[in-house]
């Protein structure tokens, strides 16, 4: 057993944000050295399933022209369209088949940064006994941060994998593990 597979316990689960073609270099909205998580998060996904924790893995998944986009008075430029390439996971992410996908940013009428707004999430983990969340991907002062800060409003212990998430902005990545930290949850 490696070292994660110990850290690794009954009543987890780990969840892997957003890890896309657009959010990657190359991508639509790429992030700085996004590319650099997945063999963290690889490892992370690999250990999980061999200790049977469950592993969710999210994508963001818009309808063309979405509400959180510039044109339509949001923040973002267009991505992760519905079935484009950049909407699709990296493709260097392993994701076997028992990892669940959870699909958000498809809402009309507001965004879903969090995996927790609008997806049911937390009673499926309640449902399943999960107590403690181990959070990677991105971004981190996004959508992990929104996710981390959910869960732990949802009374989930929250462990953050640092080297396996990275933020839109250097400014943006402190005051997220400002916030996740005064939320309570654990950065690794
Ligand atoms: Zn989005």
């Amino acid at each position: 057993m490696g070292k994660l597979e110990d850290a690794l316990q009954s009543g987890d689960a780990l969840v892997v944000v957003d890890v896309q073609n657009d959010f990657c270099p190359g991508g639509a909205l790429p992030i700085e050295r996004a590319d650099e998580v997945i063999p963290i998060l690889n490892r992370w996904i690999a250990a999980a399933l061999n200790k049977h924790v469950p592993v969710y893995a999210s994508r963001d998944w818009h309808p063309v022209g979405h509400m959180s986009f510039r044109q339509q008075g949001g923040l973002w430029p267009p991505h992760c369209l519905q079935d484009s390439d950049g909407a699709r996971f990296h493709p260097a992410l392993h994701l076997p088949g028992s990892v669940i996908k959870i699909t958000k940013g498809v809402r009309f009428d507001q965004d879903q940064h969090s995996v927790f707004d609008a997806t049911g999430l937390s009673g499926e983990l309640r449902q399943k006994n999960i107590r403690r969340l181990w959070i990677g991907g991105l971004a981190e002062d996004v959508c992990v941060l929104a996710s981390v800060l959910d869960a732990r409003r949802s009374g989930f212990d929250v462990v953050v994998i640092q080297d396996g998430t990275r933020p839109v902005s250097l400014e943006g990545g402190e005051s997220a593990r400002h916030q996740m930290r005064e939320a309570g949850a654990r950065l690794n």
